[in-house]
């Protein structure tokens, strides 16, 4: 089939420029070109921006209880069509459709959070804060916002931020990875059954110019980001420099201590789960395990077992375990670090290199590895390999591996395993990452909650989600009013 050409959505209508650069889709797991995506100029940003713009007066008066009614027909479609959905995600993205589905739910579940904006908006007030004077706080909406989301969870991120943006009533323009470009391509044909205006969400596919015309748009107010720390961090910079609220989620390397009292089936089985599910393409997936005292020969015994007898595939055959990383030049480089782990001195148990599917030579698939003995400084224990690799390092008491934790950069999650209150408590209190997992592998919190990325892994203030979307999507108003009784007239 040839690949499918793709669009923009603006102004409620599917727009392709001939003249646009184009890329083709990949599917991961046949190098097979699925569609091909068109890069937005700068003028069709400002397209998008001017017709955002134009909408946003009616949309903000539009009233919160008639705004919601779209993301409940939004949540309904999405329910319908999360087979389908799935589908795209897991030929475009590679991991297995267990796993789209299973992003899909934790997208929807933001739709349904974010359909309670009615009382997440709500404002507080004091009477008589002085004789006869009341003092208001409300929230408004900014205006036209904008959200640059990755690769790996082509489904769940665009919906971390675009439910709440709207919900709020502001506009909202969604620029998605050009690597993954056909679930939004589908999630905008949802949006489009939903009766939202024209203008109020819009879809612009493209890169990094396509990302500076949205961040330099003195019309856009707010930038949600997520991606690798280079970009956030270069995202946040050049969107607060021009006076635009940002929050910018960055990348990650989880470590997960493993105590030992801790229950090893059950460590095992979930620690292998969250380093090599998604092809270990998850910002929360486990990337260092830090043994204490006797669990060291265990568990690395253990994982090593789980990790060679671990089914990789193609994600849409039903006992795949593990699909592909996303392309040719991310294996080729995933392999040269475990290369340079190997240099380093670390002791490699499994090799998940060089190791083909039948059926699908041509796919970029990479097999789970386990390195053991990594030195704290090299550089398979500091730098994100965002791919199915497990490295191992040991220390002798809970106080080492938590310095251990607290000396890496990133701050996205951090983990323990333990069987002990005491042990767990300590961690949970003196770990430095925004998201703790006690034994739980992928510690990623619920729609209810901030996903709260620290350090490296974060730049801004509020984080997506919850409560945390809604205060950054609006912003608050104060309001003093004093009405003197001697003013009431009698008609
Ligand atoms: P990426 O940084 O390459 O791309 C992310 C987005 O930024 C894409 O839309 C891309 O088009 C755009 N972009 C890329 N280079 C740019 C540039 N130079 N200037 C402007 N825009 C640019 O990230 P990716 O490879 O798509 O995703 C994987 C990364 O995302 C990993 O580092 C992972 O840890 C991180 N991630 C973080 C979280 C989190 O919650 N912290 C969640 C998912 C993924």
């Amino acid at each position: 089939m040839p690949p499918i050409p793709l669009h923009h959505y603006i102004e409620g209508d599917w727009r392709l420029r001939r003249e646009s650069r184009l890329l083709d889709v990949i599917n991961p797991a046949t190098a097979v070109p699925l569609a091909r995506v068109p890069f937005s100029s700068k003028e069709e940003v400002d397209h998008a921006v001017q017709a955002a713009h134009k909408a946003f007066p009616a949309w903000r008066a539009t009233p919160i209880t008639e705004r919601i009614q779209h993301l409940f027909r939004l949540k309904q479609l999405l329910e319908e069509h999360v087979e389908d959905l799935a589908r795209t995600i897991t030929n475009e993205c590679g991991k297995t459709f267990r796993e789209s589905l299973g992003e899909l739910r934790r997208g929807i579940e933001n739709v349904e959070v974010a359909i309670g904006t009615p009382i997440l908006m709500q404002g507080v007030n004091n009477e008589d804060i002085a004789r006869g004077i009341d003092e208001h706080m409300i929230r408004q909406p900014l205006g036209v916002t904008t959200a640059i989301t990755p690769f790996n969870f082509p489904g769940m991120i665009p919906l971390w931020f675009l439910p709440y943006a709207v919900a709020t009533g502001n506009c909202f323009i969604l620029k998605p990875s050009e690597r993954v470009p056909m679930t939004s391509a589908r999630l905008f044909d949802l949006i489009d059954q939903c009766g939202f205006p024209p203008g109020v969400l819009q879809l612009v596919h493209g890169g990094k110019d396509t990302v500076d015309a949205l961040l330099d748009h003195p019309l856009v107010r707010a930038v949600s980001f997520v991606g690798s720390t280079p970009v956030a961090r270069y995202v946040y910079g050049r969107a607060s420099a021009s006076g635009k609220r940002a929050q910018c989620q960055g990348g990650a390397k989880n470590p997960v201590v493993i105590m030992p009292d801790a229950d090893m089936d059950m460590t095992t089985q979930i620690m292998a789960d969250s380093a090599f599910g998604c092809a270990g393409q998850r910002c929360l997936a486990a990337s260092v395990a830090v043994t204490v005292g006797s669990a060291g020969k265990e568990f690395t015994e253990r994982i090593a077992e789980a990790a060679a007898s671990r089914r990789v595939g193609y994600g849409l055959d039903e006992d795949a375990q593990m699909g592909p990383v996303i392309s040719e030049q991310s294996r080729k480089r995933i392999e040269g670090l475990i290369e340079t782990g190997a240099k380093e001195g670390a002791r490699l148990v499994v090799d998940g290199r060089g190791r083909h599917v039948g059926g699908y030579e041509d796919g970029y698939f990479l097999f789970p590895s386990v390195l053991a003995d990594i030195p704290p400084a090299s550089t398979l224990s500091r730098i994100e390999v965002f791919g199915p690799v497990l490295s191992l390092s040991h220390v002798e008491t809970l106080d080492e591996a938590i310095r251990f934790v607290n000396d890496r950069p990133y701050g996205n999650m951090a983990c323990i395993f333990t069987s002990s209150g005491a042990s767990a408590r300590q961690f949970r209190h003196e770990a430095d990452a925004g998201n703790i997992g006690v034994n739980i592998g992928v510690a990623a919190p619920m729609a209810f909650f901030p996903f709260s990325g620290w350090n490296e892994s974060f730049f801004g203030d509020l984080h997506a989600q919850s409560r945390h979307g809604v205060e950054f999507y609006t912003q608050t108003k104060v309001v003093v009013e004093r009405w003197p009784s001697e003013w009431t007239r009698t008609f």
